[in-house]
């Protein structure tokens, strides 16, 4: 695998305990798995006028590139919860940090997440949005990492099924580092 060089690894660093990022998905395979599922979600949505709900931070690159693919009237909207910070494990105790602007009561809604881990997060945020009766409530995630899931989770459209591994890149962090990569990468050796 690639190992690629970015702003948040300085490979010369004396006793660095950098994590490095290692490229697991490249930018040719991100843009053929949007690609199939635009195709996907326009054959399903292209006559819903759907409100697609990004989940914060993680999702924003690939809420951008997918929505740009979409040639159909649909909303954007954005929901922030609370996320691991430094740590990897989730505490299982979510809330909702910044809410929707918009009224999803009666709407499609396309929620597109970053990760799909144990799957507390998403479990906690489908329940919630279900409570405000949308017409149909559907979940299209980047990556989903099924090794680790507690909880049971029916994914919609899924790109990638990733490795037990800490993923950044595209949009995922590291204590805020590695988002802006263009790559979906692995991070070796994180603390
Ligand atoms: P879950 O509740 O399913 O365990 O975790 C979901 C959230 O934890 C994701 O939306 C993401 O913010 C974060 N997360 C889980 N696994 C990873 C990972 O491998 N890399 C990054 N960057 N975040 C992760
Ligand atoms: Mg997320």
């Amino acid at each position: 695998m690639d190992r690629i060089r970015c702003k948040d690894y300085n490979p010369n660093m004396a006793m660095s305990s950098q994590p490095k990022p290692n490229i697991l998905f490249g930018k040719g395979e991100i843009e053929a798995a949007i690609k199939r599922l635009a195709a996907e979600i326009s054959k399903d949505y292209h006559d819903k006028h759907p409100i697609l709900i990004g989940v914060l931070k993680g999702s924003f690159m690939f809420m951008a590139d997918l929505v740009r693919l979409l040639d159909f009237p649909l909303e954007v909207e954005f929901i922030r919860l609370s996320s691991y910070g430094r740590g990897r494990d989730s505490s299982g105790k979510i809330n909702v940090v910044q809410g929707l602007r918009s009224s999803v009561k009666g709407r499609d809604v396309l929620v597109i997440e970053d990760i799909v881990d144990t799957g507390f997060t998403i479990t906690f945020l489908l329940d919630y949005l279900r409570k405000k009766k949308p017409a149909s409530l559907r979940l299209c995630t980047l990556t989903d990492k099924p090794s680790r899931r507690k909880v049971p989770v029916v994914i919609d459209y899924l790109a990638f099924t990733v490795p037990n591994k800490f993923i950044v890149g595209y949009g995922l962090d590291w204590d805020e580092k590695f988002r802006y990569l263009p790559d979906i990468c692995t991070l070796e050796d994180a603390n």
